[in-house]
């Protein structure tokens, strides 16, 4: 280990705290443990190259017995108990939570969703399950065409209704920011009314939400047999979306199924010319070269990856492109080829986590489910699976101020009932919740 990273371990929470800083707290929380997943504080998954300096590291960055001064939504102090402790008495109860040795961890962040969709597919799931195949459902309207269909029929209020069940079910397992993709419209004026919905959504329940313009997901039935075309559509409506505010990344389905890299760098070409970050669906099925695409575009994230080579592990961590692994997805298909996750740690590629909840390959809303999957399917640690909910989900979103508790950053927060970290991706269906926080303000207790 070297001088200057020993400097950072050895008291990395050192802060004058007399009076005068005390005083301007509006929240203190005590008697915490905290998994910070901050550098400042020993997180370092990705610190260094050989194995002695990752030694070094702290476990979640953790800090035991601990407590958090919070002014105006943001973490302004984290320190031990006893350096808080003298302080207190001065406060009202209003402002003080005592969480009773119970753990917090930043609030998780779902950093891939399409939850903002129509109707469901639990009759396709039916059908199939008593032999009916894909095809024949596909003949009859079904996959995402039935999808595009309920979409594109339903009133905005009837898509905000049924889309704020699924961000209520997050919320409920700790989710403070999501990503919401468009890409059920694909049309101009559905894929509005999508975007529009997460907008709505993240205002209504005060949570930050990121929008994703996803119209290259899937070519619409009246596009058959002319995606170039389409893509051209696609390319126009995007300066349309993102002019009414609409649009904070874009994203595309580079697949053999859905569109090309030459059809994808046409879409990307208009989002670099907004200023916009790109992402990609990658390699999921098949290895076409999306996410050597998303690196030449310095892209936030490439999705999916169980087709990824090492040599486009490489272009990613050069462009410092976050590889979002998806459990849900790879479950729902019994997909049986395994992402590279090892290829991905040795070149140190940051890796999140997500649900991609969708009514097709990923009817899921818990990301604590995610969290498990990842472990016991990919082969994922814990601590990696936690890494991948909060401080490299913010990464893959552009949020640098969120997914981590260090000063400065936003005072997004969820507070559970644990014994240790590990319990988040060792359970299966309990939800030890105990609240969330978000910008400074209780949001939830549960
Ligand atoms: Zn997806």
């Amino acid at each position: 280990m070297n001088e200057s990273k020993n400097s950072v371990l050895k008291n990395p929470t050192e802060q004058t705290l007399d009076e005068s800083t005390t005083t301007s707290f509006d929240h203190v929380i005590i008697n915490a443990n905290i998994a910070t997943f901050s550098a400042q504080h020993g997180f370092g998954i990705d610190i260094g190259s050989d194995a002695n300096e990752h030694a070094d590291s702290i476990p979640y960055g953790q800090l035991l017995n601990a407590a958090i001064g919070i002014k105006s939504g943001k973490v302004a102090w984290i320190g031990t108990q006893n350096q808080i402790t003298a302080h207190l008495p001065k406060y009202q109860a209003s402002q003080i939570t005592d969480v009773d040795d119970k753990w917090i961890t930043p609030g998780l962040i779902d950093c891939h969703t399409h939850i903002v969709y129509g109707g469901n597919r639990s009759n396709e799931f039916e059908a199939r399950l008593q032999g009916v195949s894909y095809q024949d459902i596909a003949a009859q309207g079904g996959g995402i065409v039935a999808t595009v269909s309920a979409t594109r029929a339903a009133s905005i209020e009837s898509l905000f209704a049924q889309s704020e069940k699924r961000l209520i079910a997050l919320m409920k397992e700790g989710v403070t920011s999501i990503e919401i993709k468009s890409g059920y419209g694909l049309d101009l004026d559905t894929e509005r009314k999508m975007l529009t919905v997460a907008r709505q959504l993240g205002e209504k329940h005060d949570i930050h939400v990121s929008t994703t313009y996803l119209a290259a997901h899937a070519l619409p039935t009246e596009y058959k047999d002319h995606a170039d075309d389409y893509i051209e559509q696609v390319c126009e409506w995007l300066p349309i979306l993102h002019s009414e505010g609409l649009v904070d990344a874009v994203d595309g389905f580079c697949e053999n199924i859905a569109f090309s890299t030459e059809q994808i760098r046409r879409v990307f070409e208009v989002a670099r010319s907004l200023d916009l970050p790109v992402k990609l669906h990658s390699e999921q099925l098949s290895d076409i070269g999306g996410s050597a695409l998303v690196a030449e575009y310095k892209g936030l994230s490439s999705d999916h990856l169980e087709h990824l080579s090492e040599e486009d592990i490489k272009k990613m961590a050069a462009s410092n492109t976050v590889a979002v692994i998806l459990p849900g997805a790879f479950y729902t298909l019994r997909d049986t080829k395994l992402p590279p996750i090892e290829a991905l740690r040795k070149h140190h590629v940051p890796m999140a986590i997500s649900t991609d909840c969708n009514p097709g390959t990923s009817p899921l809303t818990s990301l604590l489910l995610a969290m498990n999957m990842g472990c016991t399917l990919f082969y994922l640690t814990p601590e990696e699976v936690l890494a991948g909910s909060t401080v490299y989900a913010a990464q893959a979103l552009g949020l640098p101020n969120k997914g981590k508790v260090e000063v400065g950053c936003d005072a997004d927060l969820a507070l559970w009932d644990i014994a240790r970290p590990a319990d988040l991706a060792y359970q299966m269906g309990l939800n030890p919740i105990q609240g969330i926080m978000v910008q400074g303000q209780w949001r939830e207790r549960m």
